[in-house]
């Protein structure tokens, strides 16, 4: 039995699936909302249905992309030879940052870990290996998140990338970065430095 008008409780229901957000945060969000005049609410909810109806992943590195290709692939002026390899499309956003690095990106959409059931064909891995292979790629540069599940995945792919290109530079981001955090609570100068002195692995 709930005290809210059913499309009230709809609303805190569905602010407290985002993360960050307990019940309690919810209430209060929802209740922020109902105070809002109508435009402001409705410009939410219009950018919410924009996204999700313009924005969808690069076919060639699966950052997110309002087109086929993203906007770090379709700038010819970035190095087309080195390829970061990151978790999420908030890492591309981290590493941009730092202005460290000019060249392609590829998302993975996740880390391996096994126990939550997460394999290498769940992530974009075999599309990196593809693109890897038809090269010419210089250097992987591999920037998981300094995690159990980053660092499982980091190995992963640099010991396939040691046999199927073994032409090609793998390297790591350097120590330096906050050990079991995701590369967007590392601000722009650890990660740049852990960026500058990347090393083979
Ligand atoms: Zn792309």
């Amino acid at each position: 039995m709930t005290a809210y008008a059913p499309p009230v409780q709809r609303l805190i229901t569905e602010l407290s699936k985002l993360p960050g957000v307990g019940g309690r945060t919810a209430q209060r969000l929802a209740f922020h909302l109902l105070r809002l005049s109508d435009e402001e609410a409705f410009a939410l909810a219009d950018a919410i249905r924009e996204v999700k109806e313009k924005i969808g992943l690069c076919e060639r590195c699966f950052n997110l992309a309002d087109g086929p290709i993203c906007r770090m692939c379709a700038d010819e002026r970035r190095d087309s030879d080195v390829i970061c390899v990151v978790e999420e499309p908030s890492d591309v956003i981290s590493i941009e940052r730092t202005h460290e690095f000019r060249g392609r990106y590829h998302v993975l959409g996740g880390a391996l870990s096994p126990i939550d059931g997460i394999d290498p064909e769940d992530l974009k891995i075999a599309e990196l290996y593809q693109r890897v292979e038809s090269g010419p790629v210089r250097e992987v540069v591999i920037a998981t998140n300094p995690t159990t599940t980053g660092e499982a995945t980091a190995l992963h792919i640099a010991e396939r990338l040691r046999e199927s290109a073994p032409e090609v530079a793998v390297t790591r981001l350097a120590s330096g970065l906050p050990v079991g955090a995701d590369l967007e609570y590392a601000d722009e100068l650890t990660l740049g430095r852990a960026f500058a002195g990347r090393r083979a692995v």
